[in-house]
């Protein structure tokens, strides 16, 4: 049995099956054995290929949607630019090289991460080289100001609940301990649950429906920084546009599907980003939403056809082979293309940002 496992059946030996949000937030945020907290898990030979590893476009285009977006808003002389969950620095390292066309946006933007494991926090030093960088622990401790928010493959790292229907309510579901192995398994709770969302009314009965509190959250004080103080986010992720039924819980290590309570802590576990539900409780906050849409799209109106046509100009046959594949990757319907869908948050009275003017 791993010391993260050991941990785990000693909680629920404490306080009985513990519900998927909990069993998540150990399983990838343990500070001493969670996955975060011990591994890069990036890259080729890491576990998962997040969309700045596959191409410098990436981060480059959302850098000049940040710099159009703070334009939009008036050009303020000082701004917060926030990168929730940067992994190894690749996006926000692409998108300042990519900003700093605009000297005046370069001059004005503070650079603020939010980031919970100090491994990833060295990483992203070193790829930020000398900028002066802020770390958090949380978005609330962002210091206030017009907000450029970026979040790519974050949202599906928060902890989500899941609850079944079942003919007699709502229950939730659970890991417990296998009393007679050393493994887990998933339960139903006995007591019903009331008050969830009303979207979940026409369940069939059996199925699965999650919420993500914390995201909730989470969206709901973005959205209010952004009525507050202007400015934008760009949330980019997979998941539906709208909210379905189903278990989205997975897990994935080394590039291949894992059993979610099999070795928690060894395999990334995420779910979907239910965007409908995001933009809802940004909404409610007065942000006005826009989206989502698909990656595809996106990338496209922000140029990435021309932008890799550019660097084919300079590339060796190599590079270009890879530059294409790289590009067709993001943007194609059979990969990244239409599962990852991008949602957009602004204050009231900004104009949509690049790449929504038609969704408004
Ligand atoms: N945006 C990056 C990395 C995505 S992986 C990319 O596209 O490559 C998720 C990132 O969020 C990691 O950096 C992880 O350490 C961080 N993270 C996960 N949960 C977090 C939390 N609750 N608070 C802050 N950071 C978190």
């Amino acid at each position: 049995m791993t010391p993260l496992e050991r941990r785990i059946r000693d909680r629920i030996a404490a306080q009985g099956p513990l519900p998927v949000s909990e069993y998540m937030a150990m399983a990838l945020g343990d500070p001493d054995y969670g996955y975060y907290a011990t591994r890069d898990p990036f890259g080729a030979a890491g576990d998962f290929i997040t969309a700045p590893e596959i191409s410098q476009v990436f981060g480059e285009l959302i850098g000049l949607w940040c710099a159009v977006a703070w334009e939009q808003v008036g050009a303020p002389v000082r701004a917060v630019l926030v990168e929730l969950g940067p992994g190894r620095g690749t996006l926000m390292s692409d998108a300042l090289r990519a900003g700093g066309i605009s000297p005046d946006f370069a001059a004005a933007i503070e650079l603020h991460l939010v980031e919970t494991s100090p491994k990833l926090r060295e990483i992203q030093r070193a790829a930020l080289g000398g900028r002066d960088v802020t770390w958090h622990d949380r978005f609330d401790d962002v210091p206030p100001g017009p907000l450029f928010l970026i979040a790519n493959e974050f949202f599906d790292a928060l902890p989500i609940d899941q609850f079944i229907r079942t003919d007699t309510g709502w229950r939730r579901r659970c890991v417990a301990a296998d009393p007679d192995t050393d493994s887990f398994r998933f339960v139903v709770a006995d007591n019903p649950v009331h008050d969830l969302m009303e979207s979940f009314q026409n369940t069939a009965i059996g199925a699965i429906r999650e919420t993500s509190p914390s995201s909730m959250a989470l969206a709901g004080a973005i959205g209010r920084r952004l009525v507050e103080y202007g400015g934008a986010a760009l949330i980019i992720d997979y998941g539906p546009s709208a909210s379905a039924a189903g278990d989205s819980l997975q897990a994935v290590s080394r590039q291949k599907y894992h059993d979610v309570l099999a070795i928690p802590g060894d395999a990334d576990i995420t779910a979907h980003v239910d965007f409908q539900e995001l933009a809802r409780a940004a909404s409610a906050a007065g942000a006005i939403s826009h989206g989502p849409i698909p990656q595809a799209a996106l990338l496209s109106r922000l140029g990435i056809g021309p932008r890799t046509e550019n660097l084919l100009k300079s590339a060796s046959a190599e590079q270009a082979a890879t530059l294409r594949a790289s590009t067709k990757r993001l943007i194609d319907p059979a990969a990244m293309g239409t599962l990852f869908k991008a949602l957009s948050l602004t204050g009231a009275n900004t104009p949509a940002p690049a790449g929504f003017e038609e969704e408004t």
